[in-house]
């Protein structure tokens, strides 16, 4: 790469532009997970569309990949070489309460839209951790906090402005261009970078929330106890399971430290004393070590799940699970429970409900009739992903009779990002279609640094 090319490219970008031996590349190039970290040959640190548009043309004249990071919670390839667009600084949240929607950039964190739209009694439709960036976790068919009750994310996009890989800045809507929109709602990246995203919100303000923990040892039957409730809930009941353990470090609190313990979360949108009444059969579950639950608002959702936003380097695998009866259970336990030979976080979430309806805007996120989510995470301390291959190989090919596929958001990188991960996101008719627009849209498969769907004309292109 000729330094002159790199001069006109920074000429006419108003963010910075870093290559490998200049001050900020590491911290720009770094992201959320910290077992996959971007090299490549250039970075683009955008701060407007154009900036983008500017980072595309470059890379396709010189045949370069490019990737793009927000938080760097998602990746599912690292750059080897090629062109890295970070968006952190396209910032801008636009909130219209009249319409009940948002416009965000394509750096915007939930954690940036949640106090913009609670003064308004609204709230955005998002996940656990408010810590993610929004562009990726809509565009990947983002489980949310209210996922029962509300459904997808994705089902509310009104549209987005996506550069492609020509270098055109594109307004994209259901009614304009439905077949890009139908690609790149559930396709994400694979069709282009988007650079603002506009959705609708829903009239939520505040939510019975919270959870209870119980240690795995005292109360075994926790799983099918929380599995057999969940099944008589009302959709306005959201909730999940998680098994964690816990490290044994003097910086985690009594009775939580070293054990493994399950952990309930619960978002009802209901009224609090309904709430209360729909819980307290999971009191029966075992005897519970903290209980946590209470009204709160809708801005203080994030204790729920209560994820650090703290940088670590994880794996994950996931399947979306067409039932789980005690077998299942009992093959996750076996597997990924305390005797795991590495330690997982093992979740279940609780879908159905307004996640099982078609979206009104036609999008390709697939597989909504599952009942259950299973993620599994491991932190990468002291092991690498590879050390988690053989366990997930296992439980996930154990599952397999009962897995009707993945969701993008959940999916990890390296082998568990592969050609198969990603079919298993899709229906298959979907993935045929998504192939034929990727031909037309993405034809070099510029945007391959990522749960690639490569175009019919060109196979599987490789990393970089
Ligand atoms: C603690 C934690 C909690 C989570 N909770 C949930 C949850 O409740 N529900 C859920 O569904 N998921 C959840 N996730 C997963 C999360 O939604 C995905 O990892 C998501 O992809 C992260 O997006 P990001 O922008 O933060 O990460 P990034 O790594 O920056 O982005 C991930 C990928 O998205 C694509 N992308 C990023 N920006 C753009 C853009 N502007 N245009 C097009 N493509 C883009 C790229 O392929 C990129 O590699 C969680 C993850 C973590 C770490």
């Amino acid at each position: 790469m000729k330094h002159t090319d790199i001069q006109t490219l920074a000429s006419r970008v108003e963010g910075p532009v870093l290559l490998p031996e200049d001050e900020g590349y590491d911290e720009e190039r770094t992201g959320a997970n910290l077992a996959v970290r971007h090299e490549p040959e250039v970075i683009v640190g955008a701060a407007r569309a154009e900036d983008v548009q500017e980072a595309v043309r470059f890379a396709a004249e010189r045949g370069l990949a490019v990737a793009v990071q927000c938080t760097g919670h998602g990746h599912a390839a690292a750059a080897r070489g090629g062109v890295l667009v970070t968006t952190g600084r396209m910032t801008g949240v636009e909130v219209d309460p009249d319409r009940r929607t948002v416009s965000v950039g394509a750096g915007v964190r939930f954690e940036q839209v949640i106090p913009a739209t609670a003064p308004h009694g609204l709230a955005p439709l998002n996940g656990s951790a408010p810590h993610v960036g929004v562009v990726s976790y809509v565009l990947g068919g983002g489980v949310g906090l209210l996922v029962r009750t509300y459904g997808y994310a994705s089902d509310r996009v009104r549209g987005l402005e996506l550069v492609t890989a020509d270098g055109e800045l594109r307004r994209v809507t259901a009614d304009g261009e439905p077949d890009l929109y139908w690609a790149v709602v559930g396709g994400r990246d694979n069709f282009g970078i988007v650079t603002r995203l506009e959705m609708d919100l829903v009239p939520v303000s505040r939510v019975y929330g919270g959870g209870f923990f119980y240690d795995a040892r005292a109360a075994p039957g926790v799983l099918n106890a929380y599995v057999r409730w969940a099944e008589d809930m009302p959709r306005q009941m959201n909730s999940s399971v998680a098994l964690i353990p816990v490290p044994d470090d003097p910086e985690v609190p009594e009775p939580m430290r070293g054990r493994h313990v399950y952990h309930v979360r619960i978002a009802y949108t209901g009224s609090a004393e309904e709430g209360e009444r729909l819980v307290a059969p999971l009191r029966e579950a075992g005897p519970v070590l903290v209980e946590a639950l209470r009204d709160m608002p809708y801005a203080e959702s994030a204790s729920i799940h209560d994820e650090p936003p703290v940088p670590v380097p994880f794996q994950r695998e996931t399947a979306l699970l067409r039932e789980v009866d005690d077998d299942v259970l009992r093959t996750l336990l076996e597997h990924a429970g305390p005797r795991a030979p590495v330690p997982c976080v093992v979740e279940l979430r609780h879908l159905g409900g307004a996640a099982a309806e078609p979206s009104e805007h036609p999008n390709s996120v697939a597989h909504r009739d599952a009942p259950y989510l299973l993620s599994v995470v491991t932190l990468l301390f002291g092991i690498t992903a590879e050390d988690t291959r053989p366990l997930y190989e296992k439980i996930f090919e154990a599952l397999a009779p009962v897995s009707s596929g993945a969701r993008l958001t959940f999916l990890g990188f390296g082998a568990n990002a592969g050609e198969d991960r990603v079919r298993a996101a899709y229906a298959p008719a979907d993935l045929e279609r998504l192939t034929r627009l990727k031909t037309v849209h993405d034809p070099q498969n510029l945007f391959r640094l990522n749960h690639n769907i490569p175009p019919a004309t060109t196979g599987a292109a490789s990393a970089s």
